[in-house]
């Protein structure tokens, strides 16, 4: 057997968003208002090669801010309930 001798990769180094302003994603404001803006980053997460490794990674830590996977904070407090009940 031979072993791999690169470093593993982590997913957020195929990003889509890694040359994205942050301010789409990271907002002052969760202001419905600004909800062209979010639309804005959830664009850019449906086209990211690894929004569900983004996603799920956001769920796992209880990430509080920003756009992740491309959800707000408000979707994924509600996915994480569904998680909970879930396994109830
Ligand atoms: S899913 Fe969205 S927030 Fe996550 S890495 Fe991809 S572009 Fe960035």
């Amino acid at each position: 057997m031979t072993l791999d001798p690169r470093p593993p990769v982590h997913w957020s180094t195929r990003a889509a968003c890694q040359d994205a302003d942050p301010a789409l994603f990271f907002p002052l404001t969760w202001d419905d208002r600004l909800a062209p803006r979010n639309d804005q980053a959830r664009r850019i997460c449906r086209g990211c090669p690894v929004q569900r490794a983004c996603l799920d990674w956001a769920l796992r830590t209880g990430e509080p801010d920003g756009i992740w996977g491309g959800t707000t904070p408000a979707e994924r407090r509600l996915l994480r309930a569904r998680q909970y009940q879930a396994t109830a």
